[in-house]
């Protein structure tokens, strides 16, 4: 997860025309709907893809008024039924078996992708399976075993640091109230959320890179600040959508609405979109842009949940044999 702040850009722009879309989701949860309305297949991923191309609008909309706050909420709330329906499947992109593992790969996940973590977690979890293993690990052998991810000694640091509070302080289990994780090294809000909402099913908006700028381009916020963004749309949707908003949001950012080039001409939920036009329109270019499941590419989890369409990650490559 990268946390990079972006620049906001849909204050910039003039709010997109109203357009009527088809009839709202239903009221469904979309970890429940998960597991009857995903695809099953590659060749359904690559239906959800075509789809998303028809859908798109052919030319950009004109500007107009700025929106009360009523129409605002509507439309978040509108935007949220269309990714639910979109990404049944969403879920969070880390492999992970109980709390401290979610805890570790979140922490990993700190400038780099989460498939590259997911590649490097098998490893270090079957020498380092719980915090009394990882906070005995010499430095030096951590700082190998996580190298792949980046950053490997101040990760290191924070991993040993928490660690070592989690078998100290917490009796070797990982809390499940944010205002006792983030007093772990390492471990700010956005990680607490991250562990809180996919490990304990506490309600949390997990504002990463792609949040942000999503929510930005959404105009659900004008804040660069991971917080305040947190706070302007947690006044929008009730608290039981959450986590799964978060996973949502985040799977469009990293399938659709990329931060260089979002695949607008391909976007499903561009006539709902303030932001359309800020990307390729053209839909044919604009689905060539797509990644992951609806670019026919492989995810980011090496264990994918089963009602993912699209194909598992590829191990990490051994290293080349010396010659
Ligand atoms: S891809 Fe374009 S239309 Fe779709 S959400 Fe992003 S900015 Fe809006």
């Amino acid at each position: 997860m990268n946390d990079t702040p972006e620049k906001p850009t849909a204050a910039k722009k003039a709010p997109a025309k109203r357009t009527t879309t088809k009839a709202p989701a239903k009221k469904t949860a979309a970890n429940k709907t998960a597991a009857t309305k995903a695809p099953a297949t590659k060749a359904a991923a690559k239906t959800t893809a075509k789809a998303a191309a028809k859908k798109a609008p052919a030319k950009k909309a004109p500007a107009r008024k700025p929106e009360s706050r009523t129409a605002v909420v509507r439309r978040a709330r509108r935007i949220n039924r269309e990714l639910a329906e979109l990404y049944p499947y969403a879920h969070p992109e880390l492999d992970f078996t109980n709390p401290f593992e979610l805890l570790v790969a979140t922490v990993l996940s700190a400038q780099t992708t989460d498939m590259r973590v997911n590649q490097t977690t098998p490893r270090l979890f079957a020498v380092a399976p719980t915090p009394e293993d990882m906070a005995a690990l010499p430095p030096e052998e951590l700082e190998e075993l996580i190298r792949p991810t980046g950053f490997f000694r101040a990760k290191t640091k924070s991993l040993i640091g928490l660690s070592t509070a989690l078998r100290d302080r917490f009796g070797g289990e990982v809390p499940g109230r944010l205002e006792d994780l983030v007093t772990l090294p390492g471990v700010g809000r956005k990680t607490a959320n991250v562990v809180l909402g996919n490990a304990f099913g506490v309600p949390g908006i997990t504002v990463d890179t792609h949040f942000g700028r999503l929510a930005r381009r959404f105009g659900w916020t004008t804040q660069e600040d991971a917080e305040k963004v947190e706070a302007d749309v947690a006044a929008i949707f009730p608290k039981s959508e959450w986590t799964m908003l978060s996973h949502r949001v985040v799977f469009h950012g990293r399938r659709v609405c990329h931060s260089r080039k979002p695949a607008c001409g391909a976007c499903p939920i561009a006539p709902l979109c303030p932001s359309y036009g800020e990307g390729e329109t053209d839909p044919e270019k604009a689905r060539k842009l797509l990644k992951y499941e609806l670019g026919g590419q492989p995810g980011q989890r090496l264990k994918p949940p089963a009602d993912y369409p699209g194909q598992p990650a590829p191990p990490m490559a051994p290293p080349a044999a010396a010659s």
